[in-house]
This record gives structure tokens, sequence and C-alpha cells, in this order.
């Protein structure tokens, strides 16, 4: 199937395409991006609930720079860390990239995006920088909503620092008498 047969239509997201034509094509995509192919994923969560469901737009922004936006959002299953039961969770992820590296270094707008990286055939692995983006947006510390959570005490005490008993005023004082 071609891309512009595919674009539009709802379904599977291709798995690499080449980001540049698309750009200048202005070439949309949404559909799903079957959990099996977010092993990665997988791996840093309790559980996927289900397909990532994904949208992304190739274009130009106003100063001409091919880009492509995306989300994509995916239910997953974590553990909480308060109470360590799962939790469901949908997790969600916005992205923006330049679709050529070199193209942005022409504009000077390095500083505005960063360039999606493609392999030797010149194609981007979508699916690749999917994960990515959704492994970044999981939580820090995974928790309950507290209304949730079996653990309704929140006191968390992460390595208490115990203040060593008041030293005397300066405390380079000691040093005074070095240097006598
Ligand atoms: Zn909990």
């Amino acid at each position: 199937m071609t891309d512009e047969a595919n674009a539009g239509a709802a379904g599977l997201i291709p798995e690499k395409l080449d980001p540049v034509r698309c750009a200048e094509k202005r070439l949309e995509y949404s559909g799903t991006v079957k959990r099996q192919f977010l092993t990665r994923l997988a791996d840093m969560t309790e559980s996927l609930e289900g397909d990532a469901e994904v949208s992304i737009s190739f274009g130009r922004d106003p100063s001409g720079v091919f880009i492509m936006k995306g989300r994509a959002s995916v239910p997953v299953s974590l553990v909480c860390e308060r109470c360590g039961e799962p939790f469901s969770y949908s997790l969600q992820a916005d992205f923006a990239y330049a679709c050529s590296a070199r193209q942005l270094k022409e504009l000077g707008a390095e500083d505005i995006y960063d360039a999606v990286e493609l392999d030797e055939f010149g194609d981007l692995s979508l699916y690749g920088i999917i994960e990515d983006e959704l492994i970044l947006a999981l939580p820090m510390v995974p928790k309950h909503d507290i209304s949730e959570c079996s653990v309704k005490d929140d006191i968390q005490v992460f390595g208490e620092v115990k203040e060593d008993a008041p030293s005397e005023g300066n405390p380079f004082a000691g040093l005074g008498k070095l240097f006598k």
C-alpha cells in the first residue's frame, strides 16, 4: 500500500516511512500501534492493557521547517509505589520533531526542534519514536489517586535528614587555631 492510500484512513500506523516526503505531502495518520510492537514499554510497566492510539500529522511550520507532530496514548497498568498494588493508567505523550536534520540546520532552526533520526535507507522508525515518547511520559513515581489507594497515610520519609548537633558557631572557627 502506498503512503497516500494509507494516509487518513483509520487503521494501522505504518511502521516506517520517509518523513520528508510525508511532510511535503502533508500526510496525516491516525490509527493504532499494536501492543506487541511496544515491548520496551511493556517491560517498564506492569502490563499494557491495550494497543496505542496514535495520530500524527506531517507538514511545514511557518518558517518552512518540515515537521511532524503527534499524540500517542495507551492504557497501561502500573504498580503504585505507595501500596504496591497495580492500577490502570492512561499514558499519553505529545511530541513534535523536525523531519530533516539537514534542512533544520540550513534554516537555522536547531534551537526550536530536534530532528528525527533516520535509518540507512532514509526512513524513520515511527514505532520506535512513539515508544520512546511513551516511555518518557511514564510517571517518575507511579501512585494511585489517594482516594483509591489502600494506604491512606501518605507520610513518606525519604532518607530522613538527621541534623548533626548544631556546631558551635562558625564551622571554620577551629581553623583559626591552625594559623597561629
Ligand atoms: Zn496505591
